[in-house]
């Protein structure tokens, strides 16, 4: 399939890698037991794959994923639905549901994920924004070696501080991500100084990578995305929220309307791949970690700084790699391209996308339109040329992408 140095360069990695392999196996039949228990549980059958239409009143499946995604995450309620358009909204839905005006929002991880930067908004921009509708918003920036600045924080907590904002995974910023013991310390400091806070994770990229997840360790409210780790690639849309039952509640009160909450909605067709999703995801998510395993592994070989290292702790699914030259970024990102089963045919370029600086490429051949937890790739064209890589549903498909990446950038010349 590939040269005898490529397949050399891969054969060397992976006798690297195999003990880190054994790890990661070991987190999948743990949180493949967890997912099961919880079906059994809930005794899961047939009939909860029905779906609903128009109000969706009664719908067993509907309320019975709630309990089961509750279970797995070791949370009090849950709401999964596919009428959350994607993992912002999802966040969104669950930080308007407990904020009123006058209340603080202070992220203690930084500058948060590009996309929610608008929900976060400014004073009167008129947007209907968090900071529009009048809730106040602060942030504390990581330290220089990426770990959380304790003292800021604890003299950053007032008594107008409602919510803590915790961002799990480092996103696409050249940072650390918060492992889950991390989350559990900043949770138990914040609420030593303020009991009364809730303390809030954006989990995206994180579940199941991980023996346990935040809210099983202190964290009052989380969001995730199901086109994301626990839509398990089958998951058409849609997003959770889990977390402590009035929290939930207020949340749900700010998807649909207050009163009606999560009684109603239909599930129409989504339901029978919202929960195989969820059966397959802790083993899909193993393969995408392996697959970044293996990448870090091989550009690490070849002397490209990678982050995480591949025998680093993982919380997330995602890898970067740190380019020499622009011409390396491209051609890794078409590289990753080139090996997908969908859109194989057509040539990612970079393009300025509306609210980056830079122009950006992206590799996504996906089966969900803009599906992440399937092998992808983007990097924002300027210095220190950076791509960021995460997914893939097979082990082989991470693998055969990074190969051809190799390939195409060995043709090109770009390889001693
Ligand atoms: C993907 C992601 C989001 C937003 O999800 P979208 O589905 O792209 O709206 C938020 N935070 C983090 C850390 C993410 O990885």
């Amino acid at each position: 399939m590939f040269n005898e140095r490529i397949t050399a360069w891969m054969e060397l990695a992976e006798q690297r890698i195999e003990g880190k392999f054994k790890e990661v196996e070991r987190i999948i039949d743990q949180n493949q037991w967890k997912v099961i228990r919880a079906f059994q549980k809930h005794k899961v059958s047939d009939y909860h794959f029905a779906g609903s239409t128009g109000y969706g009143y009664n719908d067993r499946g509907r309320e019975v994923l709630d309990l089961v995604y509750a279970d797995v995450f070791g949370a009090e309620a849950a709401l999964v639905r596919p009428h959350f358009v994607s993992g912002t909204h999802t966040i969104s839905t669950a930080l308007f549901g407990v904020l009123r005006p006058g209340d603080e929002l202070l992220m203690i991880t930084g500058r948060p994920y590009d996309t929610l930067h608008k929900v976060i908004g400014h004073p009167q921009d008129g947007k209907g924004s968090l900071q529009d509708w009048g809730i106040i918003y602060n942030e504390v920036a990581l330290l220089e070696d990426g770990s959380p600045d304790y003292e800021t924080i604890g003299s950053s907590i007032t008594t107008r501080t409602k919510v803590i904002g915790i961002q799990r995974s480092r996103g696409y910023s050249w940072r650390s991500s918060f492992n889950v013991s991390q989350i559990e310390e900043m949770t138990r400091f914040v609420k030593e100084l303020k009991s009364d806070v809730i303390v809030f994770v954006d989990n995206c990229y994180g579940e199941f990578t991980e023996l346990q997840e935040p809210t099983e360790v202190g964290v009052d409210l989380m969001a995730g995305s199901l086109i994301k780790n626990p839509g398990g690639g089958l998951a058409a849309t849609g997003g959770y929220i889990v977390g402590k039952h009035k929290y939930v509640e207020l949340a749900s009160f700010r998807l649909t309307a207050p009163g009606i909450g999560g009684e109603v909605g239909a599930m129409l067709d989504t339901t029978r791949g919202i929960y195989q999703g969820l059966f397959l995801a802790p083993h899909l998510v193993g393969q995408a970690v392996k697959g970044s395993i293996f990448a870090a592994a091989v550009f690490e070989q070849l002397g490209f700084v990678t982050h995480p290292h591949w025998n680093d702790k993982r919380t997330d699914l995602i890898q970067a790699i740190k380019f020499t030259s622009a011409e390396h970024l491209i051609a890794f990102v078409q590289g990753i391209q080139q090996a997908s089963a969908i859109d194989a045919h057509v040539v990612p370029e970079p393009w300025a996308m509306p609210g980056y600086e830079h122009p950006v490429i992206m590799a996504a051949g996906t089966f969900i339109q803009g599906g992440s937890l399937e092998l992808s790739a983007d990097a924002p064209i300027r210095e220190p040329y950076i791509a960021y890589m995460q997914g893939g549903l097979t082990y082989s498909h991470c693998k055969l992408g990074v190969l051809t990446a190799l390939s195409s950038m060995m043709e090109q010349g770009l390889l001693k």
